[in-house]
Formats: C-alpha cells, sequence, structure tokens
C-alpha cells in the first residue's frame, strides 16, 4: 500500500498496523501527516470547539525514592533540601486555585515512604468536604504503588481507599515510554511497564478515568514510540473508555543526571500527528505546551489536538528540568482564538462548563 494510501486511511479512523505507524512517523512528509491528524481530529470533535481545563497541580513533597535520571524535582530521603506540605498548606494552595475558578487539582509528588495512606485519604476528605466544586484528579502510577507497598496492600485495595476519600480519576504521570529497555535505562528503579498498565487498568475496572501520556525524547528510538502508543491502544480495547485522553510531551534535559537534546518543534508536532492517528480509540489529543511553549502548543491544534490541556497555575516538577513556561486563561484563550477556534472551558471528564464565564470576551 502507498504511503498516501496508507495516510488517507488513517485520516479516516481506520487502525495502523506497527509497521504502517512506524512508516508514517518516520517517513510521511510533515503537513501530510498533520492534514491526516487534523482531518482525524474534526471527523472526532467536528467544530471549531478547543477546550481547556482551570486546574493547578500542587507538589506536595520532593521526597522519592525512586531517583529517575530524567528528574530534577525530587530529593532524597534525608536530604536538607526535601520538604513535605502539611495538610493545611496543601489545602491554601488548593483554596488558592479555587478562587481562581480551579475544578481541577492534581496533587502529585514524590515517592515518599514516610506518607501512609491516611495521609492521603485524610487529605482528599478535607479537600472534598472543602472544596465540593473541585475534582481531585491526582497522584501517579508510582505513588500509588509506593502507597500499596507502604500499607502492605494490595493495589486495588489502595485505589479503592483513596477513590472513597474522593479521588476521582488518576492522571497517566509517569509512563514515559513503556518499553522495558528505555524503563532500565533511565528510571530503573520505577514500575515496569507491564506494572504500569496493571495499576490504570485496576484503576479503570473500578470506574476511575485516567489519562495517558508519553514523555519521549529521552533515549528512546522511534519505534519504542510507537511501541508505546501500541501499548496504549491494546489496552483502551480492553476498557473502551479508560483513557480520556492522550498527552503527549517531551523531556527537558536542563538540571537532569541524564543529558540529551531537546526534541525540536518538528519533531513534537510529528509525534502529536501520529498519536492521533494510532490512538483511533482515544477521544482526545492534548497539546501540552508547558515544555515546547504556548506557541507549539497553539500549532498543535493543526496537528490532531482538541484540547489546550490546563492553566497549571503552580507546577514544579517541569519548571525545574528548565520549562519556563507559564500561562494565564487569558493567554490560553487568546492563542486558541488566534488560530481561528473558539475557547471552551472543560471539567477533568471533558465536560463542557458554559456557565464557567471565559476570561476573556469572544469577537
Ligand atoms: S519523576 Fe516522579 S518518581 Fe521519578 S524521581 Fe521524579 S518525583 Fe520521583
Amino acid at each position: 500500500m502507498s504511503l498516501a494510501d496508507v495516510l488517507d486511511r488513517a485520516a479516516a479512523g481506520g487502525r495502523l498496523t506497527f509497521d504502517e505507524g512506524v512508516r508514517l512517523y518516520t517517513q510521511a512528509p510533515l503537513h501530510e501527516l498533520g492534514a491526516a491528524a487534523y482531518y482525524r481530529r474534526m471527523q472526532l470533535h467536528p467544530g471549531s470547539d478547543v477546550t481547556y481545563v482551570i486546574d493547578t497541580t500542587i507538589n506536595y513533597t520532593n521526597v522519592c525514592n525512586v531517583h529517575c535520571t530524567f528528574c530534577a524535582f525530587y530529593r532524597h530521603e534525608g536530604s536538607r533540601e526535601g520538604y513535605t506540605m502539611s495538610h493545611d498548606e496543601v489545602l491554601e494552595h488548593v483554596r488558592f486555585a479555587a478562587d481562581q475558578g480551579a475544578t481541577q487539582i492534581m496533587i502529585q509528588g514524590g515517592v515518599n515512604p514516610e506518607l501512609p495512606l491516611s495521609w492521603f485519604t485524610e487529605l482528599f476528605r478535607k479537600v472534598s468536604e472543602r472544596f465540593p466544586k473541585v475534582d481531585i484528579h491526582s497522584l501517579s502510577v508510582s505513588e500509588v504503588l509506593g502507597l500499596a507497598k507502604v500499607e502492605g496492600r494490595s493495589v486495588e485495595e489502595t485505589l479503592r481507599a483513596l477513590k472513597e476519600a474522593g479521588m476521582k480519576s488518576l492522571p497517566g504521570a509517569g509512563a514515559e515510554i513503556l518499553v522495558d529497555r528505555v524503563r532500565k535505562r533511565i528510571s530503573a528503579r520505577k514500575v515496569a511497564p507491564d506494572g504500569w498498565i496493571e495499576v490504570m487498568r485496576q484503576a479503570q475496572c473500578l470506574g476511575m478515568p485516567t489519562t495517558a501520556t508519553m514523555m519521549f525524547g529521552s533515549v528512546e528510538t522511534k519505534e519504542e514510540r510507537i511501541e508505546h502508543l501500541e501499548v496504549i491502544r491494546r489496552l483502551q480495547d480492553e476498557h473502551a473508555g479508560g483513557f480520556t485522553a492522550f498527552i503527549p510531551w517531551y523531556y527537558v534535559p536542563h538540571n537532569t543526571y541524564l543529558r540529551g537534546n531537546e526534541a525540536s518543534g518538528y519533531e513534537y508536532l510529528r509525534v502529536l500527528a501520529v498519536s492521533r492517528l494510532y490512538l483511533d480509540n482515544v477521544a482526545h489529543l492534548q497539546a501540552s505546551w508547558l515544555t515546547p511553549g504556548l506557541k507549539m502548543g497553539q500549532i498543535a491544534l493543526f496537528y490532531g489536538c482538541d484540547d489546550m490541556g490546563g492553566t497549571i497555575i503552580e507546577e514544579k516538577v517541569v519548571k525545574l528540568a528548565g520549562s519556563t513556561n507559564e500561562a494565564t486563561r487569558a493567554q490560553l484563550e487568546r492563542v486558541i482564538r488566534d488560530a481561528g477556534f473558539n475557547p471552551v472551558i472543560r471539567d477533568t471528564y471533558w465536560n463542557l462548563r458554559p456557565e464557567m464565564p471565559l476570561a476573556t470576551a469572544n469577537a
């Protein structure tokens, strides 16, 4: 089959084989890849709406026993630079975000073995009681596994306890590239790819919505990026709709043990487009503007993305690795509108929230 035929089939929603995915990713001209991804995005989400969520990330602790080589955020247990917020401090950050209209809170941090499960369940109960309009979309697979280990409980029991306390959904953080070879090179102490998938499977079985991410640009090959997409697509086939969105983002190699070159804009757009085409069963593709910046995030809207992610009012993990990008709601809305789209506020579950006023008026 010619490259053009494969592109046409993918644009129409046809399923790509692994080899076809690699072929499109490595051989298709950028604009043709982008045009096919944009066509597919428009099929899935006709119209000009581009969504975003008002959210914040609260990095409650930087103490972590996983020691990923690409992470500039963590500190060893016992480090004088280590910190853990009190519940009151976390709640103050939640209040700050809620006052600005946030509907989603990502409470995420290192895997700190000093914190028991009760620390999180009590915190989530307090957040739910005091800020009922805010959804707790929090923790990561690594943190959930760390808690299960500390408590000697199963992943299912741990997730169930977190859910009962108010955690509504599990973000896809910590996936990086779900291929053993890559995992061993960049985060050998982290859960293996099969373990990441199993925690996500358990969360989805409990009815928790989840997202999936891909951190690319470290040591993986192009084929391994497609392998990662294949792993996500397979789990999504099992639990239709379990992943609400896919969020590919690239690693920034500043202040980190792992060295390398930051992915280019060209590479970023190729990854977005091939992700949109390969993940035929994942509804939303998010423009993760935090590392490439808002201007590249805007261009991403023509390469398959239908969502601009969040305002990420506070965030440290990516910033400490050298990213200096920030955005106000007005800036997010402006780049969406300048690209010819219509900004719309959503919540964690992609429900549109028309009752929430935009920061800027529609012309
Ligand atoms: S990326 Fe997460 S799990 Fe890895 S060292 Fe940093 S805080 Fe720990």
